[in-house]
């Protein structure tokens, strides 16, 4: 097989870390986040100072109060870290298509595929690990290898902040003296039976026939096997990407104002590109579809080398479509939509990063005003102008004010 580059990702204590980022005065203090001393249920993350006590994710808040009195304990605010989390994400899916979500601040990448992108492979993971670090404002650890249990391991082992590769052909002495209890395959019970058996290291795990892993441990013991020789050959599982996004509105009347039709269509762009960004896709292609009053039904596409999101520059391609269609015919349209398809999840090597960075800032602060108030709350200029005209509705989108005003 193949040498595969796979990358893991993790931030550092992260639910903490967020808590220490919006109170700089919880630095360097035992933060405990998942809920309160006296409450029931465990944490969820603890930071490295409270960590020195022995808290550790997963313990009891009760137990977690009786290690660490004088730690701080915060219930936490999921909406919060789940926006980091789809930030850092959006940073991961820059770099190549093959990332794998984890957990909320956890990823694998695969960076096999667009190798022959990148001059220095060790250099473009310093780089991603550098950029997520400066763009939130938390440290992360980094791992590498050529499959997802040696890069996982290497994470574990550059832990907090580090980076650290699994050489080709290192990979023995790698996993030799690490303990037992680093595979993921091994549990407690597991554990103790080896420990019986005076295994402590993955080292010491060699000695071991298949069979006799197998024996012990059932399927299990196949896995403890393949693990200890640091096998996987689990691919980077990148969730599936649609085939297209699409929003199309009929009208109650034909409406034939084409400045009316260019501010539909600017919503409807706008649309899209919500659903894109939601999902950290790019469009290939973008298609403007009318239907005139007669019932004809007309598009026209166009094949982009340059994939985009950003909803200013969808409608930039799609008003160009639509004025196409609109100077071969006298419009009055009873239905208009766009769509966006051969979607992907990278835009690649952008010469325009800077510009398309800050534009897709924008895009975001505009999906978290929309997500509490509603799509309605915030409408571009050329929207408004259909506020005039229509109201919003939660459900439908715009809905036609009077009928009067159109044709
Ligand atoms: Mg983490």
């Amino acid at each position: 097989m193949k040498r595969r580059y796979i990358v893991h990702i993790d931030i550092d204590a992260f639910f903490a870390a967020v808590e220490e980022l919006l109170d700089p005065s919880l630095k360097g203090k035992p933060v405990i986040v998942g809920g309160l001393p006296q409450e029931r249920g465990v944490a969820s993350t603890a930071s490295y100072e409270a960590r020195k006590y022995g808290v550790h994710s997963g313990m009891s808040l009760r137990k977690a109060y009786q290690l660490c009195p004088m730690g701080i304990f915060i219930r936490g605010n999921y909406q919060i870290y789940q926006a980091f989390s789809e930030k850092f994400f959006r940073i991961l899916s820059s770099y190549t298509p093959d990332v794998e979500q984890a957990s909320l601040d956890e990823a694998y990448l695969d960076l096999t595929r667009c190798r022959p992108l990148y001059a220095s492979f060790s250099k473009i993971v310093r780089q991603i690990k550098h950029r997520v670090e400066k763009e939130l404002g938390l440290m992360v650890s980094a791992g590498v290898g050529s499959n997802k249990l040696l890069a996982k391991l290497a994470t574990n082992k550059a832990k907090p902040g580090g980076l650290f590769e699994v050489k080709q052909g290192e990979e023995i002495e790698f996993l030799k003296t690490l303990s037992i209890e680093s595979l993921p395959g091994i549990g407690l019970k597991t554990q103790a039976i080896l420990r019986m058996l005076n295994v402590h290291k993955i080292g010491d795990l060699w000695g071991f026939p298949r069979s006799s892993l197998r024996s012990l441990f059932g399927l299990d013991g196949e896995e403890i096997y393949l693990q200890s020789r640091g096998i996987d050959s689990r691919p980077v599982a990148t969730p599936s990407v649609p085939k297209s996004i699409s929003r199309e509105t009929t009208f109650l009347e034909d409406i034939w104002d084409q400045r009316l039709l260019l501010a539909h269509l600017a919503y409807l762009c706008d649309r899209v590109a919500l659903s894109l960004r939601k999902g950290s896709f790019f469009a290939h292609i973008i298609e403007v579809k009318v239907r005139y009053a007669d019932f004809r039904t007309e598009t026209r596409r166009r094949l982009l080398i340059m994939p985009l999101q950003e909803m200013g520059e969808i409608y930039m391609v799609a008003r160009e479509l639509f004025l196409q269609l609109a100077s071969s015919s006298r419009l009055s349209l009873r239905l208009i939509g766009v769509r966006a398809s051969d979607l992907t999840r990278t835009r690649a090597l952008s010469l325009f990063e800077p510009y398309s960075e800050r534009k897709e800032r924008l895009g975001i602060a505009m999906d978290q005003v929309r997500e509490k108030y509603g799509f309605g709350a915030l409408l571009t200029a050329r929207e408004k102008m259909l506020e005039s005209i229509y109201t919003f509705d939660k459900e439908r989108g715009f809905v036609l004010k009077t009928a009067s005003l159109t044709k």
